[in-house]
């Protein structure tokens, strides 16, 4: 437990202690998985893709396939030419995905591997079979976080996989950083919305799949080859979240002319509002469907009578920076006070975004990118929160400071609903307000006076 943290803060510039962030080609993976008949390939030592895989297995609660070029100390000195050529003979000959997606590690970064020249001797040479494709991003971990990881995958598949034929009546949609729930009902609001739309990628259906008794090497979902491949004939590309929607959109621009929408991630009332009203542009008759409608009414009727537990509750914010500063927002929403605000990963935007957002409101809030937990319950120490929003690892702070948590971004290790039950959305956002009410009233329960114990709230 953290008993021991001290509320004296002391400037640290080259140390994180409880870092909010994890490594880049956990993110890589992660993208790469929304890609049908795909393999994540890890080119490293084998205990880097363990780690990757055990920490999205645990998340998620599925088993998350990936395969590594095993360095060991040969590898080290000479280079991981051999080791990945073996690799990709294997992965084709054991486990015939349609793509292997390549992302490096530290060690092979260090080393300076050229994935594209190892890849293309291997073509050359026949490992990689006829009409199978191999593509790579570079994912070395002492820069970014698993952030930048997977933003830098989204954009090398579109890089590697997007081609321009003839115009489509369709829409791209990168979700960002988001759960196979969160991807579900961004598709789902999209066509009741009546526009037809290629989410990049689209883990829905890979990590919250069903189990009907048949093993699937590569699950049913995903977004496919020839999606992928159409996204640059696309009307234009709707990119999620900053750090992880907007990169993979701008490089459509980039490489095709698709028109870039730039959005943040739809949590909340007016996010979502953003959204939608961005998909009528696309929709046939520019009506809003029924079914939004009725959705986007239950939740302002949920804020409206939960509006007295709500009222200027003191709030900190942890996590990835495309989440927090879509929390943020809605917890203005709902009338509360985010004081603390933090991310573990590096990006200016963040900062400025939420000094746009907090300053006008709250400004005494605390602001910091490149932060960690440990400066976080300094903080709280200093000036206690009567709420924690962030991943799991918060939890070690709402335990010894008894503050209510709800967990929300990557990674939720030790919940379950996260991947089924999505947060975007105006249906997402109430249940949000039902976690966060649940949160504060489990506190009020286990901690109030008894004249103040209600069965009633
Ligand atoms: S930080 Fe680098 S060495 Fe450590 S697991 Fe990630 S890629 Fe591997």
């Amino acid at each position: 437990m953290l008993n021991a943290t001290t509320a004296e803060i002391v400037e640290r510039k080259a140390l994180r202690v409880n870092a909010a962030k994890t490594c880049q080609p956990i993110g890589a993976m992660y993208a790469s998985l929304g890609i049908h008949g795909c393999m994540p390939h890890s080119h490293g030592s084998q205990g880097c893709c363990s780690y990757h895989r055990s920490h999205l297995t645990r998340h998620f609660k599925e088993p998350v396939v990936a395969t590594t070029s095993s360095f060991t100390e040969g590898a080290s000195v000479f280079g991981g030419l051999a080791n990945l050529t073996q690799a990709l003979r294997n992965i084709f000959t054991i486990y015939n995905p349609d793509i292997v997606a390549v992302h490096t590690t530290c060690l092979s970064e260090v080393i300076g591997d050229d994935i594209p020249t190892i890849v293309k001797r291997a073509t050359e040479e026949g490992v990689v079979p006829e009409g199978k494709i191999v593509i790579h991003a570079n994912t070395p971990s002492f820069v970014g976080s698993h952030i930048t990881g997977f933003s830098n995958m989204v954009s090398a598949i579109i890089k590697y996989l997007s081609e321009k034929s003839s115009p489509k009546e369709q829409i791209n949609i990168i979700p960002g950083f988001v759960e196979p729930a969160d991807m579900r009902e961004i598709k789902r609001l999209a066509n009741l919305m009546g526009v037809a739309n290629v989410l990049l990628p689209d883990t829905s259906g890979v990590l919250d799949g069903g189990l009907d008794g048949t093993y699937e090497m590569f699950p049913k979902g995903g977004t496919t080859l020839p999606e992928i491949r159409s996204t640059g004939d696309s009307q234009a590309t709707i990119g999620l979240g900053h750090f992880t929607g907007h990169p993979g959109a701008l490089t459509l621009e980039t490489k095709h002319n698709v028109p870039a929408t730039l959005l943040e991630l739809p949590i909340g009332v007016g996010a979502t509002d953003a959204f939608i009203q961005t998909l009528r542009a696309f929709s046939k008759d520019g009506a809003v469907a029924a079914q939004i409608e009725t959705d986007r009414a239950r939740l302002i009727d949920a804020i409206s009578d939960m509006q007295q537990y709500f009222h200027q509750k003191r709030v900190a914010v942890a996590g990835d920076p495309d989440q927090v500063i879509a929390h943020t927002q809605f917890l203005l929403e709902l009338g509360m006070k985010p004081v603390y605000v933090i991310t573990g990963s590096l990006g200016n935007h963040f900062e400025k975004r939420l000094h746009e957002l907090l300053d006008p409101v709250v400004p005494e809030a605390k602001i910091k990118q490149q932060s960690d937990f440990f400066e976080l319950h300094q903080w709280i120490k200093n000036e206690p929160v009567d709420l924690i929003v962030s991943n799991t690892y918060g939890k070690y702070i709402a335990r010894v400071e008894d503050i209510p948590l709800v967990r929300v971004g990557f990674p939720i290790l030790d919940r379950v609903g996260h991947r089924f039950f999505p947060t975007v959305g105006y249906t997402g956002a109430l249940r949000l307000i039902d976690m966060i009410t649940s949160a504060l009233f489990d506190k009020k329960d286990r901690s109030c006076a008894e004249e103040w114990f209600e069965l009633v709230m």
